[in-house]
């Protein structure tokens, strides 16, 4: 039905009808949205033929590119055979207990139990929901505070937008609910100033000793970070940071949640961030990646050492999602890990395409509005200032990173604008030829910005 309907038949329903995540509806109503269509590898194709290099990987999640067939097959095998079923009241399905074994199998080696859910968001719901119980059990119920970070990112539920550190969402809601504690992030280019890297680390890091100590460590249950912070702008931690951080958990035994929902299922070239950082974390959320986001599906998975008093002292846990290990997202994450392993696509990151995506994307660095370009695994940020030296920004509202976007658009390619910062986040099958092109039609859209602000190239 949809396709019978021309662009400004779809855009002038969408106006009337659709109110869409994280966006000004007057202003985009006033322009009209634009309507991705089909999809094929690392190409979107739009409603008027236009075509599109996909640097975000949809949003962080279309890991295997589009149109995957085995994917499809699994999904219309699972649909056939039980569209749903659920894991309540003593039951489950078949895939929903393979996808639970595979998952223990590719996540660390103390990490052996996974809790299911729709999101990413409820997976962080479920992280406070655990952590608590966790400390309840261990009759330690006053350690009720978990600690997170400044435009850390953690999704948009009441839990997820509280847990996240963006001032923009808790303003429009009463957020944070109680018991969640801000920090300062790791990001050296935008607040570390003239410090060294790894001292300006190991300062952000003391920044949660602080913290447990002003708060008392009887009172702090967890912390939760990204391994690199995503949404906040590609922002890779100094190498001191995650060492200095492992330490402070460990002295105060507090637990280590790390949201995997970007990093995870390979985009660092290891299997989770937390094997790239070499973390030892005891709840890890995912979601995005798992499923190659063909369908919606995430959950946490746990450590022995949370499990053991889940699964001993626990008595029922009182949480879950009807759709929590849902038949058919499983078994589409089931082909999903199947596919990463069969193909070696997390080895090819680690070994052939992140190395070459860092020096294809490095060489932007030489861009008069590039302060610092930077990437790591299949993540990439380029910042974009008026000054090299001082970091002086154009603007405080993010007008260029804005401006930038738009022509990206232009050219062919979605990059995505965080302030004025512009992030990647590409397919992990993206080919080296793809990467050219990527960074070709970045460069170009540099370039358009540039002229527009009236800045030789
Ligand atoms: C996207 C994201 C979430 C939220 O996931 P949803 O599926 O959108 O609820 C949580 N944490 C991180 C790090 C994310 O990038």
């Amino acid at each position: 039905m949809a396709g019978k309907l021309n662009l400004k038949e779809l855009q002038a329903l969408d106006a009337k009808h659709h109110l869409h995540p994280f966006t000004d509806a007057g202003a985009l109503n006033a322009v009209g949205t634009r309507i991705i269509e089909r999809a094929e590898g690392v190409y979107l194709y739009d409603t008027e033929g236009k075509k599109f290099i996909d640097g975000m990987a949809g949003l962080w999640c279309v890991n295997l590119g589009y149109g995957r067939k085995e994917l499809i097959e699994a999904a219309t095998a699972q649909m056939t055979e039980l569209p749903f079923y659920n894991s309540f009241f003593q039951c489950t399905t078949p895939v929903t207990v393979q996808l639970a074994a595979k998952i223990a199998e590719v996540a660390p080696a103390h990490m052996n139990h996974v809790f299911f859910t729709g999101s990413g968001s409820e997976a962080n719901d479920t992280v406070i929901r655990m952590v608590r119980r966790y400390w309840q059990l261990k009759g330690q119920p006053e350690r009720q505070v978990i600690i997170s970070r400044n435009n850390g990112y953690h999704g948009s539920t009441m839990a997820g937008a509280s847990l996240g550190g963006m001032k923009f969402m808790h303003e429009q809601g009463g957020l944070p609910i109680p018991g969640i504690s801000h920090i300062r992030q790791p990001y050296w280019y935008g607040e570390g100033g003239d410090m060294d890297k790894n001292e300006f680390g190991l300062l952000c890091a003391q920044a949660l000793e602080d913290r447990i100590l002003a708060l008392g460590p009887d009172k702090v249950a967890a912390f939760i970070a990204e391994p690199l912070q995503g949404a906040g702008g590609v922002i890779i931690p100094p190498d001191s940071y995650w060492p200095a951080i492992k330490k402070i958990v460990k002295k105060y035994d507090i637990l280590l949640v790390v949201d995997e929902v970007i990093c995870g299922f390979g985009r660092t070239g290891h299997w989770f961030g937390s094997d790239y950082f070499d973390l030892e974390p005891d709840l890890m959320p995912v979601a995005k990646g798992l499923s190659s986001g063909y369908l919606p599906i995430g959950g946490v998975i746990i450590s022995d050492r949370v499990a053991d008093v889940i699964i001993n002292q626990c008595g029922e846990f009182a949480h879950g999602f009807t759709y929590s290990g849902h038949p058919v997202c499983a078994a589409v994450a089931l082909e999903t890990i199947r596919i990463l392993q069969d193909e070696k696509i997390v080895e090819n990151v680690r070994d052939n395409l992140a190395p070459y995506l860092n020096e294809q994307w490095l060489t932007l660095q030489d861009h008069p509005l590039v302060g610092e370009a930077r990437s790591l695994g299949m993540v990439g940020a380029l910042e974009l200032v008026k000054d090299k030296k001082t970091r002086e920004r154009f603007s405080t509202t993010g007008a260029t990173g804005a401006l930038c976007r738009d022509f990206c658009v232009k050219n062919g390619i979605v990059m995505r604008a965080v302030g004025e910062t512009m992030i990647i986040s590409p397919p992990l099958v993206i080919t080296r030829d793809e990467i050219d092109e990527l960074v070709a039609k970045a460069r170009k859209s540099l370039d358009g910005t540039a002229e527009a602000l009236g800045i030789a190239v």
